[in-house]
């Protein structure tokens, strides 16, 4: 890759900005100072490109993909533009030669952008880095949260939350733009009439917020094209002057109140519905400054709406920015008069929708009145597209039970996911059997009505972030083992298999593995003062707390494992450390009480002298992208042990997987693709499939007979009730014996059997280093290029 600035060019840049932006010299800048030089060289270099690529876009008329999405997790910048951009080693030396500076020093000033909860906000940072690398003109849209995914601080091993004020350190990223802000109507009242064949409509008394973007750049990998992420801030009109002169001072500072409270804070749940209405409000907000922004655009460029769907396409992540549907609706029939099939023929062939879960408690719906309140035009839309839906699906299905279940308003909810259907010329899942599932079960009559619309894109990560930058060591072997070329296709990792049985490239990864353990434990004793056993399994569990990933499971396994140390305290055992490390959304009391559980399990064993060389239990605070990245090359088993059924995709499978660890999951999500690359001898495989799940909800689980009857799972659940570092867990005690959602204790004995079998791969040490090796050379697939390239060809009609 050729470097854009020379050494010498770039030490120039940089003395100039601590000059004119800090009045300080090299010598008495400050690291964040220093961090934030470099990054605005950067940023101004990112936004120099950006402006290039779109010009020359532009010129040639082409598509625009426009992705929304209420979350974008993406975690640092300067180091992965630096790297993209070819520029990390010139970046490096500089700060050596100049500054006597390690840069690694330098990448830590900088704050995670925190601007999501998990998997659904990271798929969405990846595919900004994969369309920018695969030369895809992109634009993300989402809030600038003032405060993203709050911090994580365990306190005796209790969760407690604490504000995640970014924008300090973070701000450096952002270019405001505002001239480009665009006014967004909450409330008021609206007049429907008709006069002659016209449908007139007038929206009054509503309050007004400005939103105000900001711009964040994305550099692709060795390429030409930059992604913009451009984030609102809600604003209100310095002070409404109307309102007041008309004696309306709740009006006047009503906006106000709302303007600022708009963009003040990420909702902090994952997989889990909060049906508020300052939520409600804003999905709005995104959506209108959104879709104004993509029509102000494209009438800039093409002085007509007619031709919309044909130079963009508009994506929505999971649907939560639904709404924008019917704002384009309403800019269509209101702003332009276009008639309603005109409209509408538009909006089905530029909206595309990716569901992201189909468990009930996380689809999305919204009371019908507080929608009709808060969103009052909107509304009306809504109502119509309804009536036109049922309207066509009576005629096409003549069985009224079955147009209410797929009605969009239904008992005084509005069903989002029904909306997106029906609006959408595609709907897809995220893996393989996610898709499937949706197909026969949760979306299985809409399926049978439209099933062209039915579609799959197998997630994928930016995985040159975990791999390239985060694992110096595995790279540089990949690098001299199979040459360069899988830095940019990751499908050329698949050459790596022609070492599988090279004795000196897998005695080489297990000493990488093993540097890396070691880095990571130094890590671990700063940040935990916790002494890890370097020689121990790895094994490690990280991703959101929810009951449907099932940490107790692991948990409860832990602790069976712990009792059988107690009572053989002298037997052979293969020393594992359990790392977990997880957030829990703030109000789920027993995601809560589940991390306290590992946290005094942590506590337990570590004053155990007999056990704890053993076994060995670590929560670590605050999960976040670069702790991932840190993280990650360590690890050498994956746990993805959700019910099967209940996980989308996951991505974490995919990260772990890059970085050598083998999965031991259940057949669920992306693992089954994980399955079918790397084969039966190279993944642990245990658990209940879907429809063995099925069978036996559709029969009656019942957890109390496990409890009852199986003694390993007694003594666990018991010491569990019991107490452990001297604290009990009847609730969690209770959701094992006689609840247990997702069927832990049916999946109990096949998890402890594989956990077994993972112990004894572990322990013919060249077995286990040729399953990490396939493991690694199998990832490629799950590559976020070859996703967003599957979704440029076959939902955004782009190639
Ligand atoms: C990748 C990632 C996730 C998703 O993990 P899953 O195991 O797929 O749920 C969540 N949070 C962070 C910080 C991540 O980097």
């Amino acid at each position: 890759m050729n470097t854009p600035i020379t050494e010498e060019e770039l030490k120039r840049q940089l003395l100039g900005t601590l000059e004119f932006d800090f009045r300080k010299t090299p010598q008495n800048a400050t690291d964040n100072q220093i961090y934030k030089a470099l990054s605005t060289i950067v940023v101004n270099h990112l936004k120099e490109k950006r402006h290039k690529f779109v010009t020359q876009m532009n010129s040639i008329g082409a598509k625009q993909v426009y992705y929304i999405s209420m979350e974008f997790l993406m975690g640092r910048s300067l180091k992965t533009n630096l790297f993209n951009l070819g520029l990390n080693e010139t970046a490096a030396k500089v700060l050596k030669n100049s500054l006597d500076i390690n840069i690694d020093k330098i990448y830590e000033q900088e704050p995670d952008a925190g601007l999501g909860n998990g998997g659904l906000g990271r798929l969405a940072a990846c595919y900004m880095d994969a369309l920018a690398t695969c030369g895809f003109p992109a634009t993300g849209y989402s809030i600038l949260y003032e405060y993203g995914i709050f911090r994580q601080k365990l306190e005796e091993g209790w969760q407690t939350e604490l504000p995640d004020d970014w924008l300090p350190g973070g701000g450096v990223w952002l270019m405001p733009v505002p001239d480009q802000a665009i006014e967004v109507h909450f409330e008021g009242e609206i007049n429907e009439y008709w006069d002659k064949e016209y449908h007139y409509i007038s929206h009054t008394n509503y309050q007004t917020v400005h939103a105000v973007p900001y711009d964040m750049f994305i550099s692709g990998y060795d390429s030409k094209s930059v992604s913009k992420l451009r984030l609102w801030k809600a604003q209100s009109m310095s002070f409404d002057m109307g309102a007041f002169n008309q004696g309306n001072y709740g009006i006047a500072l009503g906006s106000n109140n709302i303007a600022n409270a708009l963009t003040k804070v990420l909702y902090p749940n994952d997989n889990h519905l909060e049906g508020k209405s300052l939520r409600l409000r804003q999905q709005y907000f995104m959506c209108a400054a959104s879709i104004g922004d993509i029509v102000m655009r494209h009438m800039n460029t093409y002085g007509k709406l007619d031709n919309l769907h044909e130079k963009a396409a508009i994506h929505i992540n999971d649907t939560h920015p639904t709404l924008a549907i019917p704002e384009l609706m309403r800019i269509l029939l209101d702003d332009c008069g276009y008639s309603w099939s005109k409209s509408w023929h538009i909006i089905q062939n530029t909206f595309a929708y990716t569901n992201h879960t189909v468990m009930a408690e996380a689809l999305e719906t919204w009371d019908q009145s507080l929608l009709q309140r808060v969103l009052p035009r909107i509304y009306s839309i809504i109502c119509e597209i309804n009536r036109r839906y049922c309207e066509g699906l009576s005629n096409r299905l003549d069985d009224s039970q079955k147009v209410e279940r797929l009605s969009i308003i239904s008992n005084g909810k509005v069903r989002m996911a029904n909306l997106c259907i029906d609006a959408a010329h595609s709907v897809n899942g995220v893996s393989r059997l996610h898709s499937e599932i949706i197909k026969e079960s949760v979306f299985k009559e809409q399926y049978e009505d439209k099933p062209v619309k039915f579609k799959n894109v197998t997630n994928g990560i930016a995985y040159r972030r975990w791999l390239l930058q985060s694992n110096k060591p595995l790279t540089d072997l990949l690098s001299e083992t199979i040459g360069e070329g899988f830095k940019k296709d990751g499908h050329e990792l698949q050459k790596f298999r022609l070492f599988e049985n090279d004795m000196s490239v897998l005695k080489r990864l297990s000493e990488i593995k093993q540097i890396n353990k070691q880095n990571f434990a130094k890590w671990v004793k700063k940040a935990n003062g916790v002494n890890l056993n370097i020689d121990s399994i790895f094994d490690v569990q990280v991703k959101r707390l929810h009951e449907y990933k099932r940490q107790q499971l692991n948990a409860l396994n832990i602790i069976a494992d712990y009792n059988y140390l107690l009572e053989h305290p002298d037997a052979d055992f293969t020393p594992k450390t359990y790392i977990f490390a997880s957030k829990a959304a703030p109000g789920y009391y027993l995601a809560k009480q589940i991390i306290k559980l590992i946290w005094c399990l942590s506590e337990e064993l570590k004053r155990n002298e007999k056990i704890r060389d053993k076994l060995m239990v670590v929560f670590l605070e605050d999960y976040c992208v670069s702790l991932s990245e840190v993280l990650m090359p360590a690890a050498e088993v994956s746990e993805q042990i959700s019910l099967a059924g209940t996980e989308a995709s996951g991505t974490g499978n995919m990260k772990l997987m890059l970085n050598g660890a083998i999965t031991l999951g259940t057949y669920d999500g992306a693992n089954v693709e994980i399955h079918e690359k790397v084969g039966d001898d190279n993944i642990f495989i245990f658990g209940m499939s879907t429809p063995e799940v099925n069978v036996m909800k559709t029969n009656g689980y019942s957890p109390e007979g496990y409890y009852n009857h199986n003694n390993v799972i007694n003594a666990a659940v018991n010491r569990i009730y019991h107490g452990i570092n001297g604290v009990a867990f009847p609730d969690i005690g209770d959701s094992f014996k006689f609840t247990d959602r997702y069927m832990s204790l049916a999946d109990f004995d096949s998890y402890r059997t594989a956990q077994s079998n993972v112990s004894q791969a572990y322990n013919d040490k060249k077995r286990w280093n040729k399953m990490s090796l396939i493991n690694i050379a199998e990832a490629g697939i799950f590559s976020a290029d070859r996703a967003v390239t599957e979704y440029a060809e076959t939902i955004w009609n782009l190639i």
